[in-house]
């Protein structure tokens, strides 16, 4: 059994990482976000509390969050163990997991700040079809047009410089603090996460111990 945490900013290719990890070792992803999602999409009553809570404007708190986690860790459909993303958000949420779960590792992806920025503002959204683009990684055949329905690339509302400034310094508000606990229990291990993502995952495995990535 194995039970990971993984933090890392957007765009540091964390969703990537962890999907590799658990497809391989036959974990359970569990992205955060989605239980929210799902939650919702399924009318159960922590959904129905999560839609009062965004109807209200209200940010979800806590107790939410911890009520869906707690939920989604309940299904113990993960006989392998599980790998989770999106949590613990701060540092009670830290110290709610630590007490309720005994982890393995926590990995820590780190991409310096300058990176995410070069990284992030590549990102595109096709006004017609919603495709999603990187002029870095998949920049379409001609410049600035959606290959599959030919409408024009833009860049998402909330993907500007100070926008983005924004939301780096909540992460490392947040974030730092949580490493911290971890860090105090000897889990953290810390990847470089500027290289491709086949070499980023063997270096997460070589530093959990675990048998080497084999795609
Ligand atoms: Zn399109």
């Amino acid at each position: 059994m194995r039970k990971y945490v993984i933090l890392g900013v957007q765009g540091s290719g964390k969703g990537t990482q962890a999907s590799m990890l658990a497809e391989d070792l036959d974990l359970v992803h569990i992205a955060v976000g989605d239980s929210f999602r799902w939650n919702v999409q399924h009318h159960t009553k922590l959904g129905a509390q999560v839609r009062r809570t965004m109807a209200a404007g209200l940010l979800i708190g806590d107790e939410l969050v911890e009520g869906v986690v707690r939920q989604r860790l309940a299904d113990h459909d993960w006989n392998y163990g599980f790998i989770i993303d999106g949590f613990p958000r701060n540092e009670r949420q830290a110290e709610f997991f630590l007490e309720s779960y005994d982890i393995d590792g926590v990995i820590h992806l780190d991409l310096p700040d300058s990176e995410v920025r070069r990284r992030v503002l590549a990102r595109r959204l096709c006004s017609g079809c919603g495709m999603d683009y990187n002029l870095l990684a998949n920049s379409p055949k001609e410049a600035g047009k959606c290959d599959a329905c030919g409408a024009s690339l833009v860049t998402r509302e909330d993907d500007t410089e100070d926008a983005l400034a924004v939301r780096l310094r909540e992460y490392h508000e947040k974030t730092n603090p949580v490493l911290g606990i971890f860090r105090r229990k000897e889990y953290v291990v810390t990847v470089d996460a500027r290289p491709d993502c086949e070499i980023v995952q063997q270096e997460i495995r070589k530093q959990l111990d675990l048998p080497p990535y084999t795609g």
